[in-house]
């Protein structure tokens, strides 16, 4: 590894202070709610823990005490196979980082370990695991002896909790920090927000002393929108042409349907990767490498995929099966539009889903404590499916933010109509008793509506009284029908016999006729004007270029392309989209024009201000 310079800034530096430094180094006007707070409290000494969305901003919390205290910031990570692009970006800005991990052959690990003993490096990125070897720690005592350690920063601090799915059993010896020692400042990170994980995050890390900064969890930029599965490739299909060339994550939740929907994909010519546990390391490091790299790459993939691609310009986040929770929904769809710019959620679920994961749930061999919590988030996830008003309410609710009506969701965007469906569900409920509640939802709508099927001959079921007496609606009104009772809990699918629908206690009012039903009405197809209409071929951040500067935002990603593979780095290490369009924009004419865009700090500025200038000439 190349050993970094500081860079020697041209306009007067403003290196002793945090502003300055997020002026100087990163490029930034201003920062963001709470980062100058959380900056302040690290400098001063202070443990803390931060909570915020992805995108939020929490890398400068450490990266900028790192600079103002003396010494190296140690950095813990869980990403080895992210450490590198980590470690570029930073370079990138000037600073003078490294990392220690397992990749690292000896001799390279051997001089990292040098230029640390030397105080030669702001920031050290290194894998939990090597952090605790004992030859490390003891290398750490010497350093903070010399009071040679700035700060420890654990990122992505959720893995210490054991049941979320990132659990890292070395995160829970990180405790051993505090002990050994206590001089130095702790700031733990992570975008997962839910009280349980919070709270193990602050007792497994000894961190009961520690400032909590909790920011709002919204994502404004990300629009939610579900869709009820009907023909889900078709529906996957559809949504993927709103959002052509673009780069997006497909969830699914098992690996062999990961491999088929890629395959699928590529044969329908997108250009689409896998990316799951069960694939070898190699081929997930390629695939992965490529999507950080490459513009427009869409990953299929498990929930193996994701935690710490900081990939700013991922335009989408598909689900094509139900999460389990709203949290994983909420940390998987928060991949999308980290750079604040347009970006969708897209979530199709239908009634086998809820089947195949209530029965997944009642079948494991988990405690009874662990089933009964595991259901209640299923539940609160299909309660926002279901949901008639806004999705953002809903989960952010869930988060414990109280927030309005967020005009960025389907449900804001086409208000879904109700209807009284208290006698339609009347009419399930006695087709599902009048059956034994031995059947599932196929078949209690074909009685419903007089289909004359070999299975409902095959049991008698057309000679029932509730035969035909639901033909007004059609199969689609049904199914919502059946979700919606599902979600509401007054149908339960029995896993025990392949999901026969059978009632619950809290059917029995509305059975009566006791209490009326508001259910939502299934939204029409959606018409091809409702929705988002793409010129260029770069999708929606080139959309929002001014179609007269499009052929120079088009040359400026040209040129950073360029720039990106000859450097071995990411395109969005160099520059982000926005940075290049407010190029676009602005057309700086010296490079201290050009040094006032957002993104570019002293650092950019003397690396690539100027092919910057020789494009922006070139095109005027
Ligand atoms: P997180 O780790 O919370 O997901 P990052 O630290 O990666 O978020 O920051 C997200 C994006 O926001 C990055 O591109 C970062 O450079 C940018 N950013 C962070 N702070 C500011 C700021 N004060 N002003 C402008 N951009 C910022
Ligand atoms: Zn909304």
């Amino acid at each position: 590894m190349t050993r970094p310079q500081r860079p020697t800034p041209r306009a007067v530096p403003e290196m002793s202070s945090a502003l300055g430094i997020l002026q100087t180094v990163f490029g930034f006007d201003a920062f963001h709610e709470p980062q100058a707070e959380i900056i302040d409290h690290v400098v001063g000494g202070g443990d803390a823990l931060v909570l915020m969305p992805t995108g939020g901003g929490k890398s400068v919390c450490y990266q900028i005490p790192a600079l103002l205290r003396p010494g190296t910031a140690v950095v813990v990570s869980p990403l080895i196979a992210l450490m590198q692009d980590q470690v570029d970006a930073l370079l990138e800005l000037g600073l003078r980082a490294a990392f220690l991990n397992s990749s690292l052959d000896a001799a390279t690990a051997r001089d990292v370990t040098r230029q640390l003993l030397a105080g030669e490096l702001d920031l050290l990125y290194v894998a939990p695991e090597r952090l605790l070897m004992t030859s490390f720690l003891a290398l750490l005592e010497r350093l903070d002896a010399a009071d040679g350690l700035a700060l420890f920063a654990i990122d992505e601090a959720h893995c210490v909790s054991q049941w979320g799915h990132d659990f890292r059993p070395e995160y829970i010896q990180l405790s051993i920090l505090h002990e050994r020692f206590p001089r130095v400042p702790r700031i733990a990170l992570t975008a997962t927000a839910d009280a349980v994980t919070r709270a193990e995050i602050v007792t497994k890390l000894g961190l009961e002393d520690a400032r909590q900064f909790v920011s709002s969890f919204d994502r404004p930029n990300i629009r939610y929108r579900v869709v009820a599965k009907d023909n889900p490739r078709a529906q996957l299909k559809e949504f993927l042409a709103e959002h052509a060339l673009e780069a997006g994550i497909v969830y699914c939740l098992s690996r062999r349907k990961v491999d088929e929907t890629a395959a699928w994909l590529r044969s329908e010519g997108v250009d689409a990767l896998a990316y799951h546990a069960g694939m070898d390391a190699a081929a997930r490091r390629a695939h992965q490498s490529r999507f950080i790299r490459e513009d427009g790459v869409v990953m299929v993939a498990t929930i193996a995929f994701g935690m710490g691609i900081d990939k700013p310009d991922v335009r989408f986040v598909a689900h094509l099966d139900l999460p389990k929770s709203l949290e994983g929904y909420y940390q998987e769809t928060g991949r999308a539009g980290r750079d604040g710019e347009p970006a969708e959620a897209w979530l199709a679920y239908g009634l086998a889903d809820v089947v195949l994961l209530k029965s997944w749930i009642e079948k494991s061999d988990a405690p009874v404590e662990q089933k009964r919590v595991e259901s209640i988030k299923l539940d609160a996830m299909l309660g926002y499916c279901e949901a008639a008003r806004c999705r953002r309410v809903i989960l952010l609710d869930y988060f414990g933010e109280r927030s309005g009506a967020c005009g960025n969701c389907d449900t804001c965007l086409e208000p879904p109509q109700t209807w009284d469906g208290s006698t339609a569900a009347q009419m399930l409920f006695s087709a599902a008793l009048r059956t034994g509640q031995r059947f599932g939802a196929g078949q209690l709508i074909d009685i419903l509506r007089g289909k004359e099927t070999d299975k409902v001959h095959q049991y008698g079921h057309d000679t029932l009284p509730t035969f035909g007496v639901g033909s007004e609606h059609d199969d689609a009104t049904w199914r919502g029908v059946v979700r919606q009772l599902v979600a509401l809990g007054l149908l339960r699918p029995d896993p025990e016999s392949y999901g026969a629908l059978k009632l619950t206690d809290a059917a029995r009012p509305v059975l009566r006729g006791e209490t009326r039903l508001e259910l939502r009405r299934a939204p029409p197809k959606r018409s091809k004007t409702a929705k988002r209409s793409r010129g260029r071929a770069s999708g929606a951040t080139a959309d929002l270029v001014a179609p007269a500067d499009a052929d120079l935002f088009e040359a400026l990603r040209a040129m950073r392309k360029g720039l990106a593979e000859a450097g071995g780095v990411p395109p969005y290490v160099i520059f982000h989209d926005a940075t290049l369009r407010e190029i676009a924009r602005l057309k700086p004419g010296s490079e201290d024009e050009l040094g006032q865009v957002s993104g570019i700090g002293v650092a950019k500025l003397a690396r690539y201000g100027g092919a910057v200038l020789e494009v922006l000439r070139e095109h005027l």
